[in-house]
């Protein structure tokens, strides 16, 4: 069959349905993609019913590979605060969810972390991500999976700062930066962030596994 000289890409799904991550990543991945063809994800989103970010990476990453048939990467991520045990944790972005189901939003969630440290004499917080790829077997199961987790230390401000980024980022002062991350340019952000390390973690085994051989 004629490939009019052209080097075929290898497919990679990105399974998640969260245009902020995907546009974060997208920009994140950059070089690390060269020779893949990252394809956005739109089967049925499974449910994260794990008990750790690595987990719901993992059942994300599964779900997607098995209903494409083509290797799959996945994060899950969070922002968790020392003095609430590190909540909301997994819960991150059903944080404000009540009982009723009814939607909340991310000013939502945020608000009701700046609510629930309200007097709290330790402020630190960080990120996680877990970053997952699976790699389906081509007969209904998984023939690898992998998955790392990564976390960027801060604090969380008195109140929002910034219109930048998304999620719980007007409220979060990175270690590493002296404003809110939703102040912080969308570069500086992708060069420190819990999902850029994350990234940086898994895409050489990705590499390694999809390129290599
Ligand atoms: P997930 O889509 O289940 O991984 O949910 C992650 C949730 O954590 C998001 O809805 C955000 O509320 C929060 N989150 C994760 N990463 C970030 C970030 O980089 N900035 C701000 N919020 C984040």
């Amino acid at each position: 069959m004629a490939d009019h000289g052209e080097a075929r890409s290898t497919r990679l799904v990105l399974a998640t349905h969260n245009a902020h991550k995907v546009h974060e990543l997208r920009r994140i991945l950059g070089p690390a993609l060269d020779g893949l063809e990252l394809e956005a994800y739109d089967g049925p989103e499974p449910v994260e019913d794990g008990d750790t970010f690595e987990a719901n990476a993992l059942i994300k990453a599964r779900a997607a590979a098995l209903h494409s048939g083509v290797a799959a990467i996945a994060d899950d991520s969070g922002i968790g605060a020392t003095s609430l045990d590190g909540a909301p944790g997994i819960r991150s972005a059903r944080y404000a969810q009540a009982a009723d189901d009814s939607p909340r939003d991310d000013g939502d969630n945020l608000r009701l972390l700046l609510k629930n440290l309200e007097g709290a004499s330790d402020r630190s917080a960080s990120f996680s991500c877990a970053a997952a790829l699976a790699v389906p077997d081509g007969a209904g199961g998984i023939a690898f999976e992998h998955v790392v987790l990564a976390q960027w230390p801060g604090m969380v401000a008195l109140e929002p700062a910034g219109v930048g980024g998304f999620g719980y980022d007007p409220i979060f002062l990175p270690d590493d930066a002296d404003v809110s991350a939703a102040e912080l340019s969308a570069e500086r952000k992708d060069a420190i962030s819990h999902r850029r390390q994350a990234f940086d973690a898994l895409m050489p085994v990705v590499r390694k596994r999809l390129l290599d051989g």
